[in-house]
Parts: C-alpha cells; structure tokens; sequence
C-alpha cells in the first residue's frame, strides 16, 4: 500500500535508534523528507547515513528534547530547509526506574519535561504550518503504560498519562476546527531496543522497532485521516486491560 506521504515533511524526535529511529526509516521508505535529532553527534550522523540509503532526503540536528527551545529550534530548522511541515513523531527517552512511594519533585519535574511537555511543544509549534498546509499528522510515541502502569515505573505512568489526557483533549479540538489534521498516541509494549535492554526486559516477547515504525507511518498516512485521539497500543497482547 502507498500510504501517500511521498515528498511530505516529518520531522521525528530522539530517533537515532530504537522505536524514534524504526519510525524515521518507516516513513523514509514511503517517500517522506525526513528531519531527525538525537542527543548524540556521532549517533545522529550514522542514522542520518542510514535513511539517506533509503533514497530519502534526510536532515539531523543535534537537540535534547529536554531542552525547553529545542521543538521551536527543531521547528525553525525544518522550515527553514524544506519550506514545510506535514509529520511530527514526538518521541524522546523514557525516564528511569522510580518507586511510586519515594518520589522527589525534581524527578516528577524532569519526567513531565522529556515525556510530557517536549510534545505539547512540538505540537504547539507544528501547527500553523500545518495548519499553512491545511493537512498534518501529530502522532507521539508514548508506552502501554497509559492503559496499564508498569510497577516501578511511576515517573513514565505518571508523565504519560498526562500526555494522553492533554492529547485526547488537543485532538477533539484539532476535529472541531476541521484543519485536517489528526493527533494520535503509539504506544509500544515491550519491544527490542537498548531502552529494554537497560530495563532488564530480555526474557519477555519483544517487538521489532522496525514493525513498531510501520505503524507510527501508516498513523501518520493519507488513509489514516480519520483515526484521532486514539490511543494504539502496539504490544503483542500483553496488556490485559480493556
Ligand atoms: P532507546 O533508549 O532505545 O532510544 C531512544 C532514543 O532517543 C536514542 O536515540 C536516544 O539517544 C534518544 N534520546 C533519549 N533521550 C533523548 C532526549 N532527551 N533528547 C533527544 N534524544 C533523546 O528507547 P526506545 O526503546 O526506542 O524508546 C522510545 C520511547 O518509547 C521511550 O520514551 C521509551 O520509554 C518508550 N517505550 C519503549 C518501550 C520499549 O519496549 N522499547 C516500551 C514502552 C515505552
């Protein structure tokens, strides 16, 4: 299936590996001009390489997304390269491992920033461009732990569930202005990256980044224009929740 994104604009946070970096390629391989950033220089430039082989046009910047300027800085750049914006995949590292009872302010504080507000801004930012566009795909990568809180994971419960709640609420206002544009949460049970690997998760059924990315993509379709404020849930089943 075309998914019809050939020659749109995606830019995708914290992507030089794992599930930002399994969507960056997905949407690459569908013909979009990809713009990424990573922490990391060295990793940024292979990754960079990497979706330039795909055939795809391809910009990476160096951003932490825990910076607070660095969606608009991302934004600006992106403009500023390809005149426009049509795919935002907001994604970013997940938090350490924190009991629910010995939580500090400052950890509650630096997970709302990385997994809540980093999206909230690149949103915020992407939208008159595609509002300019009159057609945009806002689609972050969030964790099953919005339906199902993981133990010992209270800072990712905690932020995420913020986001969905934000995110539910941005998409049914993105519906009434009729802009077409959609907002949308993916949200990965346990998959095979180095995130997994440091959180001890090896002996569970992992996903494939590259399978969790073709999703992100087909999220982020021409023929998914109807799908919004939905939370998917990409984890082989193991969540029990309804
Ligand atoms: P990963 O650690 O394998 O890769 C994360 C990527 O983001 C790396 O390229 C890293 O350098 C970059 N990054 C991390 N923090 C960043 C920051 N502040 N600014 C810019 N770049 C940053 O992680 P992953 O497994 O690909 O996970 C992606 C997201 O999905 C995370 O938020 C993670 O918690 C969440 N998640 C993952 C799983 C899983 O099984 N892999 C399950 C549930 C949720």
């Amino acid at each position: 299936m075309d998914l019809g994104i050939r020659g749109k604009v995606a830019l995708v946070t914290a992507a030089s590996r794992g599930l930002g970096r399994g969507s960056a390629e997905a949407l690459a391989e569908d013909g979009a001009r990809i713009v990424l950033c990573a922490r990391n220089e060295e990793a940024l430039r292979d990754t960079e390489q990497a979706i330039a082989a795909l055939g795809a046009e391809v910009l990476g910047i160096v951003a932490d997304m825990a910076d607070p300027t660095a969606p608009d800085r991302l934004i600006e750049a992106t403009v500023e390269r390809f005149g426009r914006l049509d795919i935002v995949v907001a994604n970013a590292g997940g938090p350490p491992p924190a009991s629910a009872l010995e939580l500090d302010d400052d950890a509650i504080r630096a997970a709302v920033e990385v997994n809540l507000l980093s999206a909230v801004r690149l949103v915020r930012g992407a939208l008159p461009h595609m509002r300019a566009g009159g057609w945009g795909r806002l689609c972050c990568i969030s964790s099953y732990s919005v339906v199902q809180p993981i133990p010992g994971l209270a800072l990712s419960n905690t932020a995420r569930s913020g986001l969905r709640a934000w995110a539910k609420t941005a998409a049914a206002d993105l519906a009434a202005e009729g802009s077409g544009i959609t907002l949308n949460l993916v949200c990965p049970g346990p998959h095979a990256t180095e995130r997994m690997r440091q959180l001890g998760g090896s002996g569970v059924t992992m996903g494939d980044p590259a399978d969790f990315g073709r999703v992100v993509a087909f999220i982020c379709s021409a023929h998914a224009g109807f799908v919004n404020g939905a939370t998917i849930v990409v984890d082989g089943g193991a969540t029990l929740a309804l």
